[in-house]
């Protein structure tokens, strides 16, 4: 079991944490960064990137994070395939513990550990998540061209990628436990102008319905909150689109968290509550959640852990 000694140790691999490893590195900082349990996080599951500058043509995902990741390194980012599990940040230098057992020492920490999607919690959902269970549209919407596909939510995910279903899809029913929306009604009114798109409002999904050979999804059992009463949509993918939950498990009781979970940082900045541990990313924005927001995050958290070493001095 190795010690890792590092002025800067980022947590995360995603745009947010890559970007502090390039800023952190070409500060000369020699940034460690674990690379977590999802390498390149979020942006690794989707296709197409059409909003991330300078790729006029568009970029997918993974490759942009392989993209992010080489740079990281060229200009001097150690990335270590370790997964963090505990954290000691009651003293400089903060401490923490990888699941292979070796141990990080880190003058400054930079937490990216990002956003996982949230489920329905159901037996039935597990069973055929990548099987016609999905919680990407963007990422699967291409393998349901033609088909009949339901999506569960009403925010703004949810509408929009009810919207973009429509691109492959057949029809796309669109459920939600109440009887109005939570989008913005201007994506409202896309949604209600589509033909392809029909609403089941006040109903919730209780059982995903499907078949063994091939192991795919053959439809869903809908249960309107109201009456009580059930009935079967036939659909072959479910696309479930409820939120997402920050990453913050690690850091309960360490670092102060919103209602939902988020890291909290003082605003326009990455600093949280322990000075010397920066946040960036989804793990602290519960509203834009993009891939350039959170490389801009990252790009602040290296600047600040930089300038965090300049007025309090490393000893490793
Ligand atoms: P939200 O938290 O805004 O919405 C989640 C939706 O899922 C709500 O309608 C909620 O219902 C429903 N829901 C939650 N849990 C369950 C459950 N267990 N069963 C059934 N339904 C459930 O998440 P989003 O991912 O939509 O958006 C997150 C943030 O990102 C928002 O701030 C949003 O504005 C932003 N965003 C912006 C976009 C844009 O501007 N283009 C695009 C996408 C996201 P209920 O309403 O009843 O609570």
């Amino acid at each position: 079991m190795a010690t890792h000694s590092t002025k800067v140790l980022i947590i995360g691999s995603g745009a947010a944490g890559l970007t502090a490893a390039i800023y952190a590195a070409r500060a000369n900082l020699k940034p460690i960064l674990v690379a977590g349990l999802q390498p390149g996080g979020q942006l690794t599951i989707t296709t197409d990137v059409e909003n991330f500058p300078g790729f006029p043509e568009g970029v997918q995902g993974p490759e942009l994070m392989d993209r992010m990741q080489a740079q990281a390194e060229r200009v001097g980012t150690e990335v270590i395939y370790d997964i963090i599990t505990e954290v000691d940040f009651s003293k400089r230098p903060f401490r923490c513990v990888g699941d292979s057992g070796d141990e990080y020492v880190a003058e400054t920490v930079i937490i990216s550990t990002g956003a996982s999607a949230r489920w329905l919690d159901l037996p039935s959902e597990t069973e055929f998540r990548g099987f016609g269970v999905s919680a990407c549209a963007t990422c699967d919407a291409f393998f349901f061209r033609g088909k009949d596909v339901a999506i569960v939510g009403g925010g703004n995910t949810a509408v929009e990628e009810a919207i973009f279903l429509t691109n492959h899809a057949n029809s796309v029913t669109l459920i939600h436990r109440r009887n109005s929306l939570r989008a913005e009604r201007v994506m409202q009114d896309h949604l209600f102008a589509n033909p392809k798109i029909k609403v089941v409002w006040d109903s919730v999904v209780d059982q995903v319905i499907g078949s063994e050979t091939p192991k795919s999804v053959t439809g869903v059992r809908i249960k309107n909150v109201a009456t009580g009463e059930t009935r079967e949509l036939p659909v072959s993918g479910l696309f479930v689109a409820i939120g997402h939950t920050p990453n913050t498990e690690l850091f309960k009781g360490v670092l102060d968290t919103d209602d939902e979970g988020y890291l909290v940082t003082r605003p326009g900045s990455t600093t949280t509550n322990i000075p010397g541990v920066f946040a960036a990313g989804d793990v602290q924005d519960r509203i834009f959640r993009q891939a350039v927001t959170a490389a801009g995050s990252g790009c602040m958290a290296a600047i600040e852990a930089d300038r965090f070493l300049v007025d309090h001095g490393a000893s490793v």
